[in-house]
C-alpha cells in the first residue's frame, strides 16, 4: 500500500500568526511540522503501508527536516514542480493525506486563510465554485483515482475538507481559529497522537472513500490581487480575461487545467512588481 502525504505549514499546531513562521519561529515550526508528518507516517505503516512519499508543499518547499524524517519514508523537497503541492502523485498510490493545510481565502476567520499564493490570489473558482488548496489538490489526486482520506489543520479547514470530500474522511483539528492571526492551539504531542490514530483509521477505511473526481471540462477562474497580474497572465492565449482582475483557464483535462493555473500564478507573482530581470 502506497501513501502520499502533501505537507503545508499554516495548519500545523504552533502556527497562530504569520510571526510563527518567521525567523526563529520558522526554524521551530520546521521541527514541529516534521514531527506531525512522522506521526502520520507511523500510523500509515502500522496500518499496512509499504511505501510513503512526502511532498513538502509550503513556501519554498524546503521546510521538512530530512534528518529527522521517519527513515521509512522519502521526501520531495524544493520548488519549481509542475504539480506543485502534489508533485509525485500518480495512479500507483492508494491514499493521500494532507497535513498542515489551511482554509481558502475568505473562509470565515480561519488561521492564515489564503489560496495557494496569498500575495497574488483573492479567489479561485473551479467550475464556478470557490475552492481552496484542499479541493484543488484533492481533484488532482482524484484525476489519478486516488482518494484523500486524512486532512489536518484548523477547525474551519477540517469543515471545508468534509464539505468537498465527504464526512467519511478523517480529519484532525490541530487548533481552533479565533482570527486570521489567532488560534487556540493543541500541544504538539496531543496532535501527534491524534494524527497517528487518524492515519490508521483513514487507511483502514480507504476503500470506502471515493476519489474526488471532477469530470472535464475543468475551468479555474482566478481573481488576482492586482490588475497587472491578470493583464500579464494573458501573454498566453489559453488565458481568458474576464475583468480587470479576473482571468480563466480551461485545459483538456484536470491535470492540464491545474498546470495552467499554476503557470498563471507564477506569472502573477512576477507581475506584482514588474519585470526586474
Ligand atoms: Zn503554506
Amino acid at each position: 500500500m502506497k501513501v502520499y502525504i502533501s505537507v503545508d505549514m499554516e495548519g500545523g499546531t504552533g502556527v497562530a500568526s504569520a510571526k510563527h513562521m518567521e525567523d526563529a519561529g520558522y526554524t521551530r515550526m520546521c521541527k514541529l511540522l516534521t514531527q506531525e508528518v512522522n506521526a502520520a507516517i507511523a500510523g500509515a505503516f502500522e496500518a499496512g503501508a509499504t511505501e510513503v512519499l512526502v511532498n513538502d508543499a509550503h513556501g519554498s518547499m524546503t521546510n521538512i527536516l530530512i534528518e529527522d524524517l521517519d527513515e521509512r519514508a522519502e521526501l520531495i523537497s524544493g520548488s519549481n514542480k509542475w504539480l506543485c503541492q502534489m508533485e509525485g502523485i500518480d495512479e500507483t498510490f492508494d491514499a493521500v493525506f494532507f497535513i498542515g493545510y489551511h482554509a481558502h481565502e475568505g473562509n470565515e476567520d480561519a488561521v492564515l486563510n489564503h489560496t495557494i499564493m496569498g500575495t497574488a490570489v483573492t479567489e479561485i473558482r473551479r467550475n464556478g465554485i470557490v475552492v481552496g488548496e484542499t479541493a484543488i489538490n484533492a481533484g488532482l489526486a482524484g484525476a489519478y483515482g486516488v482518494p484523500v482520506v486524512l486532512v489536518a489543520g484548523d477547525d474551519i479547514l477540517c469543515a471545508e475538507a468534509k464539505r468537498f470530500l465527504g464526512d467519511n474522511i478523517e480529519t484532525v483539528i490541530t487548533k481552533r481559529a479565533i482570527d486570521r492571526y489567532a488560534a487556540r492551539l493543541l500541544p504538539p504531542k496531543r496532535v501527534q497522537t491524534l494524527l497517528k490514530e487518524a492515519a490508521k483509521r483513514a487507511l483502514a477505511k480507504k476503500d470506502s472513500i471515493k476519489p474526488h473526481v471532477v469530470e472535464p471540462p475543468v475551468e479555474f477562474q482566478i481573481t488576482t490581487k492586482l490588475t497587472s497580474m491578470a493583464h500579464m497572465c494573458c501573454v498566453f492565449p489559453v488565458v481568458e480575461r474576464r475583468g480587470p482582475k479576473v482571468i480563466a483557464v480551461k485545459g483538456k483535462d484536470y491535470v492540464d487545467s491545474y498546470k495552467q493555473l499554476i503557470g498563471c500564478l507564477m506569472i502573477a507573482k512576477v507581475a506584482a512588481t514588474g519585470w526586474i530581470g
